[in-house]
């Protein structure tokens, strides 16, 4: 009897393994032809715009995620997850595949000529009469709930700190467009219009990374390419992958009299870059121990940072 019964469910469970493969076949073939148009019509609109290269802006589909459990057991949920990998291994980890098109890793480059201004002038978001910098974002439909709670969650800690706010987007003209392209990465400062971000839905929603993605949309670069970076960490040239040169070139930047941050959620990890695991492309100085590549959340700093560009509060 028990035999028997154990068959029988044995059965079903097999048929509604089939049956759920069956529906998350059909429903990803329908998504790739129905999404084929939509993005081909976006590529065309946002190239018109920004020229982003085709490799940047390519989309997986997927089946809606009560298939996605019921096909996939082994699928977790996007909530944050404390892995060890630093945040700017695994941002270049996801971006492998089309490091070609973006600079220092993960900042996609716009190419008008006006929309480079930002990448030598701070471009910020403007300040509205209240003392608030209002930033209107639209999150993509194409993430699950439990996904966009993970990103509006990395804001509401801006909201906290900062006199940024990052509010849902109605008819403003300009506003970021979050959206699961492949990889992560953003463009720096305010550019204009509809300016994606790109939080890859695999590989980038994690609390660290989307407040990485959106410093750079506020207008940041990475840590260590400061202007003074050179008294606080030892670039190792000969370790650095050939295609990876120049994500180490120090910049002209804007240090708003705060000091060199090694905790900063926008500093690169040692092993970023690397030609191999075992050796670090940066090095601290002179405390070789000091930990970098943090992936949690923002670092005091980062909070003084973005409250002293926006001057938040007063602050200059
Ligand atoms: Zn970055």
């Amino acid at each position: 009897m028990g035999g028997k019964l154990a068959s029988i469910l044995a059965l079903a469970l097999l048929l509604s393994i089939s049956h759920s493969a069956h529906v998350g076949d059909k429903n990803d073939r329908h998504e790739t032809n129905e999404s084929s148009d939509i993005s081909s019509r976006i590529l065309n609109a946002h190239k018109a715009t920004y020229g982003l290269e085709d490799e940047l802006l390519h989309e997986q589909s997927r089946p809606d995620q009560d298939q996605h459990v019921k096909i996939h057991g082994e699928y977790v949920s996007t909530e944050e997850t404390n892995e060890s990998s630093d945040i700017s291994s695994r941002i270049l980890e996801a971006n492998k595949d089309i490091s070609d098109h973006l600079m220092e890793g993960d900042v996609a480059l716009p190419r008008t000529r006006n929309a480079m201004r930002c990448l030598y002038y701070d471009c910020k978001w403007p300040k509205s009469r209240s003392g608030l910098v209002e930033v209107p974002y639209n999150i993509s439909d194409y993430y699950y709930a439990s996904e966009k709670r993970t990103i509006e969650r990395a804001m509401a800690a801006l909201h906290e700190k900062t006199c940024v706010r990052f509010v849902p987007h109605t008819n403003q003209l300009h506003y970021l467009s979050i959206e699961s392209k492949t990889g992560c990465w953003s463009l720096v400062g305010r550019i204009g219009g509809k300016q994606r971000v790109s939080l890859n839905a695999f590989s980038c929603l994690q609390n660290g990374i989307v407040q990485h993605e959106l410093l750079h949309a506020l207008g940041f670069y990475h840590e260590h390419t400061r202007s003074d970076r050179d008294q606080y960490v030892r670039i190792n040239w000969e370790h650095v992958s050939a295609g990876a040169i120049s994500n180490f070139k120090k910049r002209d930047t804007n240090n708003l009299d705060t000091p060199y941050d090694y905790s900063s959620v926008m500093h690169y990890g040692r092993y970023a870059d690397s030609t191999s695991r075992l050796h670090p492309t940066i090095t601290p100085i002179p405390d070789a121990s000091m930990e970098i590549g943090q992936r949690n959340e923002l670092s005091e700093i980062d909070i003084l940072k973005i409250n002293k560009l926006y001057k938040c509060g007063g602050l200059q």
